[in-house]
């Protein structure tokens, strides 16, 4: 056996495995480029789903004729030159790989024109061959790099590849993905010569707005609240959708650290954290995030593709996007209802601070419902905003000898059906889910007595045996004190067997085997065991313990007394605009919407 150094050509073709996937791929480095280059314009334009040609053209600042050849030279970069600047990435790329990668698997045709420059240069090359002198090129000033034939001489791969449809999916996700990244630039896509969207740059909030609805959807950015968090270094801002408006895939889950995007899994673990109570555990939140740090506290040199990225203080991070999403998400209505100061949500000091006031949404809800076109009404569920704008509901506390007004969700008027309270309120009606208000609001008693480690723990007459599998009973042991926390004694008893010795009051007859058999397996799925899985893990127990628990079930009948109690509750109630599950616990009906579901002008 004899070592010998492999030809550049194919080293190059074995990096190319690396960061050349697909069209998509292609994409994501060119573009990427054009942004670090400073473009504000950007064209792309593909053939067959970009196997057959790609081109990204853009008015940046352009490759100076001296340099074209090292632009497609392996770890050769304008970006970086020392370490200290590797530890400080400001921009997308910075390896000197992508240009070399992508010339070693597809013909590509490289022309640039600096400003100062009268005319462009161009360099053709094809994969294999000798590096070519530039060739003049007439062009406005910028780059074009146009890809061709993809993998054409590299069948291995090609193999890879799927259809120019399921490609041009991708070409498209990604492009979308990089203009969200980048608001300030203009976007145009166009495939087979026609102009699949055009996401204009923007200026303003409106028209930031605009942008997202074209690139994500319209229907995103109306579920979404929009959020501004600050402290400790660390920034956020974006939309987050509310719970109603959750996926079955996590498809709709954008997040960019210092502008370039981040799949990361301590990020969707902190954001899966944040839903935790809103939302059932097979749905997947949406959300559109922009966190903005110290380039030194982050490593993004983990990954050829640079969307993993690694923190000097992973725990601080996650903390500060769990706590700010959840506050976001628990919306409004909990705060202008006078929370409790014991708030389950509250962020640590000095994480938040928003000039409006944490709680406060910087995307004031519309004053009315949008008018319904077919004499549909939509109801809007359940914001405290909606119902009394912004400064309104502080009076009911101080109204001690003044007339009592009347509480934000009214005086109970009837039960429909078992399932449904109507009540009337001060600017018209709202409908209750008995069951889901119920259930939020046990689920949040139940979190404030972990939380304040005061869960009243009530012993057993009889403990009773539970049957594990011997990795499981491991694992419970290990999370024993956390357990007591809950109100849950525990003994292990032999190798595959706890013993209930006690449990939560607040769960009086509820079967205890069945819940400590649901909180070990759900343990049982995470591979560390720390404290946020365990976190997580309680919030998703508590909330199924909730909802099967002494909770509301739908069909028994309440009277008057007991129904006003329970909009009391839920005005008491942390989040508890949604149950467990993320389905909403009230809706409004305004004097407006039924004004107008009546077709009656006021
Ligand atoms: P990297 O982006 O990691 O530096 P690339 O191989 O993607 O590596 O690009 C190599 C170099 O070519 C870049 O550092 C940059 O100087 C130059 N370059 C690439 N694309 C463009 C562009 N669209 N506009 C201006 N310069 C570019
Ligand atoms: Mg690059």
């Amino acid at each position: 056996m004899t070592i010998k150094a492999l030809p550049s050509h194919l080293i190059n073709q074995i990096a190319a495995g690396e960061v050349v996937e697909r069209p998509a791929s292609v994409l994501k480095e060119l573009m990427e480029n054009a942004i670090d280059a400073g473009a504000s314009r950007i064209q792309i334009e593909a053939d067959e789903g970009g196997i057959a040609r790609l081109q990204i053209h853009d008015n940046g600042c352009g490759i100076q004729r001296a340099e074209l050849a090292l632009a497609v030279t392996r770890h050769a970069t304008s970006k970086i030159a020392s370490l200290d600047d590797l530890e400080s990435v400001a921009t997308l790329g910075f390896r000197g790989e992508a240009l070399p990668s992508i010339a070693a698997v597809a013909e590509m045709n490289l022309a640039s024109r600096c400003a100062e420059d009268e005319h462009g240069w161009l360099l053709a090359l094809r994969p294999g061959e000798t590096l070519p002198d530039p060739r003049p090129q007439p062009m406005p000033c910028g780059t074009q790099i146009t890809v061709s034939r993809l993998f054409h001489r590299v069948p291995a791969r090609k193999r890879f590849l799927r259809g120019a449809k399921t490609e041009l999916g991708h070409l498209d996700a990604t492009a979308r993905r990089l203009a969200l990244g980048a608001p300030e630039v203009d976007v145009r896509f166009v495939h087979q010569g026609r102009m699949l969207w055009h996401a204009r740059a923007a200026e303003d909030d409106a028209a930031l707005e605009q942008r997202i609805a074209s690139l994500l959807g319209e229907e995103f950015v109306d579920q979404a609240l929009h959020l501004g968090y600050e402290g400790q270094g660390l920034r956020l801002s974006g939309w987050v959708a509310r719970p109603a408006f959750s996926r079955s895939r996590g498809d709709l889950q954008h997040v960019f650290i210092n502008g370039r995007y981040i799949r990361d899994r301590l990020i969707i673990g902190a954001l899966k954290a944040a839903y935790a109570d809103v939302l059932h555990y097979s749905r997947h939140p949406a959300y559109l995030l922009y966190l903005e740090m110290d380039p030194r506290e982050l490593d993004v040199n983990v990954h050829p593709t640079k969307q993993e990225v690694r923190f000097r203080e992973g725990r601080r991070i996650f903390d500060f996007l769990r706590r700010s999403v959840q506050q976001a998400v628990a919306g409004p209505a909990p705060a202008a209802f006078a929370s409790p100061p014991q708030n389950a949500a509250e962020p640590q000091s000095g994480a938040v601070v928003d000039p409006a006031g944490p709680d406060a949404p910087e995307r004031p809800e519309p004053a009315s419902p949008p008018a319904p076109a077919s004499g549909a009404v939509r109801l809007q569920s359940g914001s405290a905003q909606m119902l009394y704008g912004s400064a309104a509901p502080r009076q009911l506390l101080i109204a001690e000898d003044a007339v009592a007004p009347t509480p934000p969700l009214g005086f109970a008027l009837a039960q429909i059906h078992g399932v449904y309270i109507l009540s009337q309120t001060e600017t018209g009606a709202v409908l209750v889910d008995m069951h889901a208000a119920h259930e939020r609001i046990v689920l949040e008693e139940l979190k404030r007595r972990l939380q304040g480690q005061t869960a009243v723990s009530q012993p057993l007459l009889l403990p009773s045996t539970v049957n594990l599998q011997e990795d499981e009973a491991d694992r419970a042991e290990e999370a024993l004190p956390m357990l007591e926390r809950l109100g849950l004694d525990l003994r292990r008893v032999g190798p595959q067997q706890l013993e209930i010795r006690a449990a939560p009051a607040l769960l009086d007859g509820f079967d205890h085997a069945a819940l400590v058999r649901d909180l070990v397996s759900d343990l049982g799925e995470a591979d560390v065991l720390d404290l946020h899985r365990l976190e997580f893990t309680l919030d998703r127990v508590l909330g199924n313990m909730a909802c099967k628990s002494g909770s509301v079930k739908a069909g028994r009948a309440l009277d008057r007394m007991e129904m006003n109690a329970l909009l009391r509750q839920i005005e008491r109630t942390p989040r508890s605009a949604q149950c467990c599950h993320g389905r909403p616990t009230w809706v409004e009906l305004s004097m407006d919407a039924l004004d107008k579901l009546f077709l009656r002008g006021r």
